[in-house]
């Protein structure tokens, strides 16, 4: 019957949680977790139960799914000191689609030979329907990215032709003519970046990511971005808080780069009608990180909309959002990158009031290697 339903599921989500939900309560356990393998080809938490709900503990848990290159079941994990008596490998086909990480139970009794043999087929149950749940999504994707990409590469098209078509056509005075180049020249640099962004999104799904970290004074980054930056907009108004004493980091710097480029013209794009734009950055001494942030006065963000904004090709929809372009790909890429670098990426904000990203990345020691 479990395994009927399962089939039925198509959101990851759902399935993780009646996976999770099953072994917990038939064999009792202290908790659960299940990670399911993301678009990155990373590991995502697919849903967490009892001891492992806390954000802290999956953490704990995440390093012991990674160092295993492929993990066998059973095993007894539990001496690795943690809370987790087994860690299960969900495998469709020759692909793993997730883990599932057990507690021990509750009694602390051993789990009987039927135990094991009721988690192996839960595992092979949960895995196929993942891996089907996984096919849904991936199809789904691939269609709201053609529409989305044609529709958004079409509009910069649309006015290259027009207006290259019209002064081939027409005498106009110079200064028109100016304008005209000008215009197009944007909208072709308009269609490069959207390009580039794809270009990255497929490097990062197949797991092609090369980074050259190097130990890199920040000042001068976030300047070179901010040069670029303010000449998009006459809006805006900029400014710039960082501390004197503010330790190197250790990070790629062209991706570096493009990750203050986004925020910043996220800052800019969803600030319709102007205002500051602040750019801080501070050491974070005890983490041994160093926090920039990029605040806007813009339109900001509702908390229902929180988990959204991190995944590939999701806009926010509402009227203020209308008439500012985008194909919702800037802030995956951020958050690929950010974690690649060994750093975190977040937000706060408040609707019609601003909001701030924040990006922690890890200090460069002295004697680092480059
Ligand atoms: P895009 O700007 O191309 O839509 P992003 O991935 O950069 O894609 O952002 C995703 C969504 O997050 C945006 O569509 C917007 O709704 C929201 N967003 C991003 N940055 C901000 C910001 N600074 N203020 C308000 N909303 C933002």
């Amino acid at each position: 019957a479990l395994s009927n339903s399962l089939r039925l599921i198509k959101d990851t989500a759902e399935i993780s949680r009646v996976l999770v939900g099953t072994a917990v309560h038939t064999l009792n356990l202290a908790g659960g977790c299940l990670f399911v393998k993301g678009q990155s080809g990373s590991f995502e938490v697919g849903t967490s139960q009892g001891i492992f709900a806390g954000a802290g503990k999956r953490g704990q848990l995440l390093p012991l799914i990674q160092r295993s290159d492929r993990i066998e079941f059973p095993n007894s994990t539990g001496a690795a000191g943690s809370d987790v008596e087994f860690l299960i490998p969900l495998v469709a086909g020759e692909k793993e689609v997730g883990i599932l990480c057990l507690s021990p139970k509750v009694s602390r009794q051993n789990f009987s030979s039927d135990d094991i043999y009721l988690l192996q087929d839960l595992a092979s149950v949960g895995a196929m329907a993942l891996r089907g749940a996984m096919l849904v999504r991936d199809v789904s994707l691939r269609d709201t990215f053609v529409s989305i990409a044609s529709h958004e590469l079409r509009t910069p098209l649309t006015a290259i032709v027009g207006y290259a078509d019209l002064l081939l056509r027409r005498e106009l005075p110079d200064a028109t003519r100016k304008q005209w180049l000008q215009t197009i020249l944007d909208n072709g640099q308009k269609i490069g970046v959207m390009l580039d962004d794809l270009l990255d999104i497929s490097r990062i799904r197949s797991g092609r990511i090369s980074l050259k970290l190097e130990r890199l004074q920040l000042p001068g980054v976030l300047s070179e971005q901010l040069a670029t930056i303010r000449e998009s907009t006459d809006k805006h108004e900029f400014v710039v808080d960082i501390v004197p004493d503010l330790n190197d980091v250790l990070v790629d710097r062209d991706k570096f780069g493009q990750i203050m480029g986004n925020l910043l013209s996220n800052a800019v794009k969803y600030s319709p009608n102007g205002g500051r734009i602040t750019i801080s950055a501070r050491n974070d001494p005890g983490q041994r990180r160093v926090v920039v942030s990029i605040a806007d006065e813009g339109i900001g963000i509702s908390p229902a909309n929180k988990d959204l904004l991190f995944k590939t090709f999701r806009r926010i929809q509402r009227p203020e959002t209308h008439s500012i372009r985008g194909i919702g790909l800037g802030l995956y890429i951020v958050k690929e990158w950010t974690e690649a670098m060994g750093g975190m990426v977040w937000f706060d904000s408040e609707l019609n009031k601003g909001s701030t990203f924040f990006v922690a990345m890890p200090i460069g020691q002295p004697d680092s290697a480059v």
